[in-house]
């Protein structure tokens, strides 16, 4: 038993951590209610246009990434984004304006007002708050930055990566990095210059200076190559029902296709999200399952739009546009997806993936979705400039999207810990534990390796 592991979810964060302990020698079971593997990392193919449901795009912040490229033979498949991606568009007042990327850019940029962008020059002198944990990154950023470069930096930005609430979302434990530049550095100017050396000898890299990549077939291709190296390891159509505590460690109930089964394993590595593993472990700690259910993970429509090139009078020149709340769109930004990557629509075609909803606005949970799409749409293409009628439309509704490390945030996490050393063997890891992004997924998991050598002895 002491080598067998079972891992909850066949998602990046569950694939990546059997197959990195499968490398070490442990015999792995991993078990996906659905039927196929991926979890939010969904990739289809209709009509000419390829499309992600989930993730779009990865960042490759850690060697995990190209040694697991190699291992499982992707290097053909593996893209890195068009350089082109690199251009980023913030709408203000009805127009897309890039976001400056340096210092003469930001000087010449409409985006910020003269007044906003002298408040960025109070930075350095701007001392370290006293609210620690509980601060949001609104807060945060108005203080060190003022409001001006909050709402049209930081709130699109927040949007377009947790789908979040700036207001909500607690700084230290959703921008961590951030965060530790004002504790190590005294401000984000300072922190930003002195670390520059120090992350130049890292092999890790930072959001900033990773490239994004994605596959030719988009992102499902690396999900279903792990699936593909672990084999019969991994049982679709398999639901984990409840999880016991037996005298000789955990048995897990599970149902596959009407059949009840169960599997006996001193190690259980959960990697399902946070609202279902509260059902799971929340029946032998109550105070677990208060903590687990805590964490919001908002609504998010993603709507996919293919148009003829010559209908689009804004020049395809970048990633897409983020949309500050202020500007007072129903959705809050686009991703130019066949400028990104190869392979995502005819070559006469362009492509476009757009993201509604979230902690923005939870409400449309309730909308009527077609009129919601339509009015996006109509949003969409005025502020493209767009002629002609879409000739692919279609959409996918993720009820609960992507968890928000929200104030408060700190408490949870503490008692996860408390949980795994209260319950030697179980291991609570997924995207709502240190990071939503894939990047960070995979280098948790990779971390579980260490977590569970250590439990056993190994
Ligand atoms: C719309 C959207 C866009 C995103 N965009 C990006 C992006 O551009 N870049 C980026 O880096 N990240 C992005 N993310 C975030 C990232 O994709 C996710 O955080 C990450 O893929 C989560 O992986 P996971 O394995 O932790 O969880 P999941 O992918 O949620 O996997 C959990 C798995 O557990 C299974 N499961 C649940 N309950 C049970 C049960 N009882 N028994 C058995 N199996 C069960 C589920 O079916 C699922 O397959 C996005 C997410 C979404 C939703």
């Amino acid at each position: 038993m002491n080598n067998k592991i079972v891992l909850l979810g066949a998602g990046i964060s569950g694939l990546t951590a059997a197959y990195f302990l499968d490398k070490e020698g442990f015999e792995v079971t991993v078990l996906e209610k659905k039927n196929e593997v991926g979890g939010s990392i969904e990739t289809f193919f209709e009509k000419g246009y390829l499309f992600d449901r989930g993730p779009n795009s990865a960042l490759e912040t850690t060697p995990l990434i190209e040694q697991m490229v190699k291992d499982l033979n992707l290097a053909d498949q593996f893209v890195y984004a068009n350089r082109k991606g690199n251009k980023r568009y913030i709408l203000r007042n009805d127009l897309l304006h890039p976001l400056p990327m340096n210092p003469k850019s930001l000087l010449k940029t409409k985006l910020f007002s003269g007044s906003g962008k002298l408040r960025l020059f109070a930075e350095p002198f701007i001392g370290r708050s006293n609210d620690g944990y509980y601060q949001s990154i609104a807060d945060f950023v108005k203080r060190r930055l003022g409001q001006e470069f909050l709402d049209y930096a930081i709130n699109p930005f927040v949007a377009g990566v947790y789908a979040g609430n700036p207001e909500d979302l607690s700084v230290k434990s959703a921008f961590p990095k951030l965060y530790a530049l004002e504790e190590k550095y005294g401000g984000l100017i300072k922190g930003t210059i002195k670390s520059i050396k120090e992350r130049k000898n890292r092999p890790e890299k930072s959001k900033q200076d990773a490239k994004m990549y994605s596959f030719s077939d988009g992102m499902q291709v690396l999900p279903k190559a792990i699936s593909e190296y672990l084999g019969e390891k991994i049982h679709l159509n398999t639901e984990v029902n409840s999880v016991e505590k037996i005298s000789t460690g955990y048995k897990i109930n599970l149902s596959n296709a009407g059949e009840t089964s169960s599997i006996l394993s001193n190690y259980i590595v959960s990697t399902i999200p946070a609202y279902s593993a509260s059902i799971l472990f929340g029946r032998f700690d109550s105070d677990l399952a208060g903590h687990l259910d805590k964490i919001y993970y908002p609504p998010v429509l993603v709507l996919y739009l293919g148009y003829d090139k010559k209908d689009i009078g804004q020049v395809l020149d970048g990633f897409g546009f983020l949309i500050p709340a202020k500007e007072k769109k129903s959705f809050l930004g686009a991703i130019w997806s066949s400028v990104l990557f190869p392979n995502r629509a005819f070559e006469d075609k362009a492509s476009f993936t757009l993201f509604i909803g979230g902690a923005r606005d939870p409400e449309i949970v309730s909308y009527d979705k077609e009129l919601l799409i339509k009015k996006v749409r109509n949003e969409f293409e005025s502020l493209m400039k767009i002629t002609g009628e879409p000739l692919y439309v279609s959409y996918k509704f993720w009820p609960k999207a992507i968890p928000q490390y929200n104030i408060g945030y700190v408490e949870h996490e503490r008692y996860f810990d408390k949980f795994e050393k209260e319950n030697p063997g179980i291991l609570l890891a997924g995207n709502y534990r240190e990071g939503i992004s894939v990047g960070d997924c995979i280098k948790n998991s990779e971390k579980i390796v260490n977590k569970i050598k250590n439990l056993s002895n190994y």
